[in-house]
Formats: C-alpha cells, structure tokens, sequence
C-alpha cells in the first residue's frame, strides 16, 4: 500500500484533528438504529497502547441492553429489511463499500489509536481487503438460490410432485469479536450476515470499541434499515456471554481465543443456537533445502511477528531442514533486530505495541519460560524508554516439541525454530501436525512433489505454498481442531448464515 509520491501512507495532522474528534464525542450503543447510553451509566476507559494514554470512554452495556438489541433485530428480520429483493441488499452493501474506502484513513487512524496496529498497515486493509469483502459478498446476494430436484416421496409418481429448496437467513446473528485485528475480523462477519439477509447484534472486544462503533455508523449512512445492525459495547463475561446465552439468537458468529470459544459453546446450548467459531492457532511453517532463502527467510520472520505476533495465523512453529538452518536462524535473527518496534502512527514502525500491560506481560513471562526451557534465544534484549506496551521479537533456536513456548499460542512475537533431516514426509508431518490447532501453515520448496506433497500433509484449514496466509475474500479461511469450527469468507462463509428449506408440491 503506498500513498502519494509511492511512500506508504501516514496519518496527516488534519487525519489526527478529525480523529481527536471522533474519539471526544459520547460512544454509546446502537440498538434499533438510535444511539444510546442504555442502561446503565458506567464507562470503559479506551487506551491507546502506544501511549498508554486514555484517549476515550464507551459506554459499558448489560444485559438489559443485549436484551434490548436482540429485540430490535428480530424485529427487523420481518421489517422492510426481510422483505428487500437481494439486489437492494446488493445495492446497500455496496455503499457500505464506499463509506467504508471513502473513510479509509479515518477507520485506519481510528484502529491505530485503539490498538497499535501501524497506520500503513491499517490503510491497505481499509483501501484493499475489507471494501473487497462487502463488494465480494453484495455480488452473492443474488445468487443464493436454492434448487429444483428430480425428487418424490416413496411409492409415488415423478409426475406428480415437484420439489424445490429455499435458502433463508439464519435469523438474528450475535457477531462477538477480538481485538486484534478489529475492522477486518468485523467484517469477516457482517458482509455475509447481511448479504445473507440476517439482522446482527454485534458486540467488539472492549479493548477496541471504536472502530465497531465508526462501522456501524458507516453502515448506517449507507442506508441500512433500523434494528439490521445493532451494536452493544461491554465486557466479555457479561455482555458477550449474555449475547451467546441469548434464547432469542439464531446463531452466534465467534473470533477469540479457544479458552472463549468453549464457553460460547456451552452457553449456546440452551437453545442449541448454530455456533461458528473462528479460534487461536499455533500454525507451522516448513523449509525445504531447495526454498528460495531470498524469499523465504523474511517471508517467515513477518510471518510471526506481523501485528507484533498478535495474528491468530502468525507462524510460530518453524521447521527448517538441517543443511540450511543455521543461514536461516542467522537471516530471520537479523532481521528480528532490524524490525523498527514503534507508535504505529510514526511512519516507518513496522511493529506497533502489544495491546495491553497485560498482554505485554504475558509476552515476556513466555520469553522467559523460553529460556528456562533451554530454548537458545537469538535475539537480544531491547529495552524501549517511556511509556507503550512494546516487545522486541524474539527469535528461539533448538526448540524441541515438549516446549510450551512451542504448545502453547503466545499472540507475541515470539519464533520458534526446530530443525528436520532425513525423516520422509510423513514422520515430518506427524511431528508438524503434533498440535492441538490447526488454523493455518506454510510450505517453502521450489519441488512442486514436495510442497504440494507436504501442503497435503499439514492438518489446517488453510495451507499457503511459497507464502503465509494468503487470504482474500473469495478463499475459505478457518481451522481445524481446537482452531475452531467452520469457514469465514468465500462462498462456505454465506453457509453459516443461511438454512435450507425443502418444500414438497403435490401437484
Ligand atoms: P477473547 O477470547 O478473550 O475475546 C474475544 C471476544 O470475546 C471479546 O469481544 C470478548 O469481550 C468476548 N468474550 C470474552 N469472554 C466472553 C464470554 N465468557 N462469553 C462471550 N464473549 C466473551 O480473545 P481476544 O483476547 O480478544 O483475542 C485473541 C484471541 O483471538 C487469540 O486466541 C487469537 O488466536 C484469536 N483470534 C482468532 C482468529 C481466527 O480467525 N481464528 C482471528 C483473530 C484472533
């Protein structure tokens, strides 16, 4: 993503002036197309983690108002909303698109502000995937067609009957998401929700309220009925529990860590609401002899420590073959120590903060397991003045499998490196596989046997060849496992949001 003059894009004084704004003005609840305090008056505090400064408040939901919005949803399933034709759901996805790149450095600045991501990284996804994703899903809106079948009850004439399927949304959709990576994982959710033709209660992590709250006004000055999109701000253990428990929600769309993911299970139980579940990952990347080291050493170092290793597809477990493992630790060794770690506002940070004092903490407790572990680390200390919540990547040579530093999900940047030799591709697999997750991975061979051969062999949803996690709207993306359950974009997404009615005509 470049901006003018080829340089990557940065956050102008007057980008900063109209975000000050923004985060001064009152954030409240969205619930049936009014904003509104709800019920009770207490706030969540927003940091910015660069800073550590408090840069704005939300309002802290209940139960009262999930109730309250879940209300309002249902309500609008069978408004004007369930009655559109789905090229008016076209249509207004589609402008939902253009407010969205129209206000792209706004939702960028936004994201920076609230969660450290760097702002040139922000841009390309503002600009690039999340307007392709609403285009992507407003163009499936008139085709979600069900079919005729050659079909008739047992003993009875073909002649006689016709049969035919009807796709409907699922209904209401409480959507609850992360902090990490907050406008995409958002509209990884709402584009085929609403192309669908559900209504959402949407609830984002309260570490990063603001950018929910600024998508759905932008949904709401593309025209989307009153009660389509509702937001409810608060805490997990409460307002995101009592959205999952909710008897009047259909379907429960989850991105968080698997700890959550289990309790999203057991809550939606009660009236066995559908459930997807998108969850952490703690995916391998795997080097061949004959990979392009050009290519494939910085490729995997930005790999893991992308958003900082705050990345649910981060590729934390490397395997790399003997004869070029010590020109492979010593290049992404390198690096690590080259990456700049700063405000993500500053244009040349390549690596913002973690998201929190605590996360931070988190981080350097598994750092130091690391070493205790007898892990050889490969990076030095680097001791950052003043205040944010930053972490050095870290780089862990002649790590063995029984490491929990190589178990267990960090969201930091922290590498792990074990080596290969002569084992053939299934002993190799097995001890690749040898995870609890399995949400994304990585070949590097220029053998087109082996790396489609080992691409096989990986159990993840999604396996990149040459490359890490390579998404884009048209490709399944999800994980295996204790990764989740179910796929986000592509065609499979719109699954999840849509029931099959069969209707039998006796003619
Ligand atoms: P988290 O599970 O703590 O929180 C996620 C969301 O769930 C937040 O909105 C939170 O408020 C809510 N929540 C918390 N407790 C709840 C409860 N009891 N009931 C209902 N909702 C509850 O996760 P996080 O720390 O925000 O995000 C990091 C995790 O997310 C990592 O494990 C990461 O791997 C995972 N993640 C997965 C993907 C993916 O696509 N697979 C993408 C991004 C992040």
């Amino acid at each position: 993503m470049s901006g003018e003059n080829g340089q990557p894009p940065s956050a102008t004084p007057e980008l900063r002036e109209q975000a000050a704004a923004f985060l001064a003005e009152p954030h409240l609840h969205c619930i049936d197309g009014r904003w509104s305090p709800g019920a009770a008056s207490a706030t969540l505090p927003v940091e910015n983690p660069a800073s550590e400064a408090v840069i704005s408040e939300v309002v802290l939901g209940t139960r009262a108002d999930i109730d309250a919005a879940v209300a309002a949803a249902r309500k609008a399933l069978s408004g004007p909303w369930g009655r559109l034709k789905a090229f008016e759901r076209a249509r207004l996805l589609l402008a939902f698109a253009e407010q969205v790149e129209r206000n792209a450095a706004l939702l960028a600045c936004v994201e920076t502000l609230e969660n450290g991501t760097p702002f040139a990284l922000s841009m390309g996804s503002t600009c690039g995937l999340m307007p392709e994703l609403l285009r992507y899903y407003a163009g499936w809106t008139t085709k979600l067609a069900g079919e005729t079948l050659p079909a008739a009850p047992a003993g009875r004439e073909a002649l006689d009957w016709l049969v035919y399927t009807e796709r409907e949304p699922v209904g209401v959709v409480g959507a609850i998401t992360p902090w990490n990576a907050p406008l995409n994982i958002i509209l990884l959710k709402l584009a085929p929700a609403l192309a669908a033709g559900c209504t959402v209660v949407l609830k984002p992590a309260e570490l990063t309220p603001l950018t929910g709250e600024l998508l759905v006004r932008l949904a709401q000055e593309a025209g989307l009925p009153e009660g389509v999109l509702n937001l409810v701000q608060g805490r997990g253990e409460e307002v995101g529990a009592a959205l999952a428990e909710h008897p009047g929600v259909d379907k429960i769309s989850f991105t968080g860590s698997t700890e959550v993911g289990r309790s999203i299970v057991r809550a939606a139980a009660g009236n066995l609401k559908k459930v997807t579940l998108e969850l952490g990952g703690k995916s391998p990347m795997v080097v061949f002899p004959d990979a392009d080291l050009a290519e494939a050493i910085p490729t995997a170092a930005m790999a893991c420590f992308f958003l900082s290793g705050q990345n649910c597809m981060a590729g934390t477990r490397l395997f790399v073959h003997e004869s070029i493992h010590d020109q492979f630790v010593a290049g992404l060794s390198g690096m690590a120590q080259a990456l700049k770690v700063g405000d993500g506002l500053e244009p040349d940070t390549v690596l913002g903060p973690l998201i929190s004092a605590a996360q931070r903490q988190r981080v350097l407790d598994y750092i130091a397991l690391g070493e205790a572990e007898g892990a050889r680390r490969m990076t030095p200390e680097r001791h950052f003045e003043g205040p944010g919540h930053y972490v050095a990547p870290v780089v862990f040579a002649d790590c063995r499998a029984d490491m929990r530093i190589v178990r267990e999900e960090i969201f930091g940047p922290v590498l792990t490196v074990q080596r290969f030799g002569s084992e053939d591709l299934d002993a190799l697999a097995a001890r690749v596989n040898d995870t609890i997750y399995g949400l994304s991975g990585s070949v590097w061979s220029r053998d087109v046997s082996t790396a489609l051969g080992f691409a096989r062999r990986i159990d993840s949803g999604q396996v990149a060849v040459n490359a890490h996690a390579a998404v884009s709207p048209e490709t399944p993306f999800g994980g295996n496992r204790q990764s989740g359950w179910g796929r986000e974009m592509g065609r499979e997404s719109l699954d999840a949001y849509l029931k099959t009615k069969a209707v039998s005509v006796r003619l």
